[in-house]
């Protein structure tokens, strides 16, 4: 199932609800509760959140495999206290899932995706690279730019990949599918 939570920036561990009388709080709870988050609701009954001034926190849906809610509530209710918690959570991948991006496990090499970044909305998956390849206009000028998928953020700009496209050439209407140039504007023969 789906579990609803939220991830802490502050000491990043992500934390949800197993039941209606759940309240779970992330570790910066008993060091300074000013820094911290908690939740409490269950999964399908309500979500009361508490943060302090100074939390920094992000809401999220995150896959659990093989897990009911039946699992989640017993849970708690035996006090095995095995849920409501995910250490070690990668972030970026886990919010790029719930967008309903492309994590990079899935991409193809030098295949080209269509997705969000400050420069481009088509870019090259290349893998040898580790990057996404892309042409960038500044100042009215084009070159190559290489730039990272969410999941190596540098603190840099990040393509964020949304679908795959066979080539930009699928976006042109079929009819100029792989046309050159020359076909489409035959020179003139040069002894006339
Ligand atoms: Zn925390």
């Amino acid at each position: 199932m789906k579990v609803t939570g939220l991830y802490c920036y502050n000491c990043e561990k992500f934390i949800y609800s197993r039941s209606r009388h759940d309240m779970v709080a992330c570790d910066c709870y008993s060091i300074n509760k000013e820094l911290s988050v908690s939740i409490d609701g269950g999964q399908s009954d309500y979500v009361k959140v508490s943060t302090g001034s100074k939390s920094n926190y992000k809401f999220l849906q995150v896959e659990m495999k093989d897990i009911t809610e039946e699992d989640l509530i017993n849970d708690w209710r035996y006090e095995n206290n095995n849920y409501g918690f995910i250490y070690n959570l990668n972030i970026n991948r886990a919010i790029l899932e719930y967008i309903g991006g492309i994590t990079k496990k899935k991409l193809e090499h030098l295949s080209y995706y269509i997705g969000i970044c400050r420069n481009s909305s088509v870019a090259q998956w290349n893998k040898k690279e580790n990057k996404f390849i892309y042409m960038r206009n500044k100042m009215g000028n084009y070159f190559v730019d290489k730039i990272n998928h969410p999941e190596d953020d540098d603190g840099y700009d990040l393509f964020i990949p949304i679908k795959k496209i066979s080539s930009p050439y699928s976006l042109l209407p079929k009819e100029l599918n792989n046309k050159r140039a020359s076909e489409l504007f035959p020179k003139k023969n040069k002894d006339n």
